[in-house]
């Protein structure tokens, strides 16, 4: 039997840290959005008693690093299901390293199809509770939306869509370290922190205006970008309303308020970027496309 899953890429329209948590893990405040661009992910069951991974692209490990791979693991260790054997077969459109979650959306999308595949009638919370053993952002990356992620990034809070416009999304060529990044934070000898309390009231009250003032990620104060000026003033120059990093960069986002400002925009960044995406806000972390 076959499964096919989307699994959503996300931005974050605000990222700011707070400290370190007792177990070392920073305590971030993060409000991530789910959007179109997915990678799709699709699993068959076999009688080969293993789990196999395959990726239409080079550059990513297909061994136990693989985090879909790691993901039906910790499924099938969870439920304590018989392992026949599964073929997992990863179509990646989510630039890797770009701070779009790529390797969570493709975790969140094999738990779901194997929920599906076997029918376990988990809840979500039980489900998300495997997510959480894999990584931070997959527990969103199962759930999605636009949601307030806190602690280390687990703990959520679903929060109402606001309609908010298309969004660009740009992924320079350059690639940045997560953990460097963390480090630069760390080292920093001044953080200036985000409007949190003031985000959260402009998202709650549907204020689009306080909610594009208020968008934006503590890492670009460390992490150096260089192409990030130059993507921001084509945004910008083309309508764009708000721009701002997502995760730890490299990927810079703008949201407009309407799809042919987007699409000028999208035109103009292709001829210096060759990973540009129209995007829409999702209303959900994973989709099945195709059921057994
Ligand atoms: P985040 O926004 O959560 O920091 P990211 O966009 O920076 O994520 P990923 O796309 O998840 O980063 O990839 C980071 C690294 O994880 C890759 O360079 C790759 O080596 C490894 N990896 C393991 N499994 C996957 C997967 N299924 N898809 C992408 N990368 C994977």
């Amino acid at each position: 039997m076959n499964c096919k899953v989307a699994g959503y890429a996300k931005l974050n329209f605000m990222l700011d840290i707070l400290g370190t948590l007792p177990h070392g893990y920073h305590e971030v405040y993060m409000l991530m959005q789910s959007i179109s661009l997915s990678d799709t992910v699709t699993l068959t069951e076999t009688d080969s008693g293993r789990i196999t991974v395959k990726c239409d692209i080079d550059a990513i490990p297909t061994d136990e690093r693989n985090t879909a791979f790691r993901a039906a693991t910790a499924f099938f260790e969870t439920t304590g299901l018989p392992r026949p054997g599964l073929d997992i077969y990863i179509e990646k459109a989510i630039p890797h390293a770009a701070g779009l979650a790529g390797g969570s959306a493709d975790a969140a999308a094999v738990l779901a199809g194997l929920n599906e595949l076997y029918q376990t009638r988990m809840s979500e919370r039980a489900l998300m509770q495997i997510g959480r053993g894999i990584g931070a952002d997959v527990p969103f990356c199962q759930s999605g939306g636009l949601m307030l992620a806190q602690y280390d990034g687990t703990v959520l809070s679903a929060l109402p869509t606001p309609a908010l416009g298309p969004i660009v999304v740009v992924k320079p060529d350059c690639a940045v370290s997560t953990a460097d990044a963390f480090t630069a934070f760390d080292t920093a000898e001044r953080v200036r922190h985000l409007d949190r309390g003031g985000m959260l009231r402009a998202v709650m009250q549907n204020d689009r205006d306080g909610i594009f003032q208020r968008i934006g990620n503590v890492f670009e104060q460390f992490i150096d970008v260089p192409e990030r000026v130059v993507i921001k003033a084509i945004l910008r120059n083309n309508g764009a309303r708000c721009t701002c990093m997502s995760g730890s960069g490299p990927s810079v986002f703008g949201i407009f308020d309407n799809r042919s400002d987007a699409e000028t925009a999208v035109s103009e960044l292709q001829r210096s970027f060759s990973r540009v995406y129209l995007c829409d806000p999702m209303p959900q972390g994973v989709r099945i496309l195709e059921r057994p």
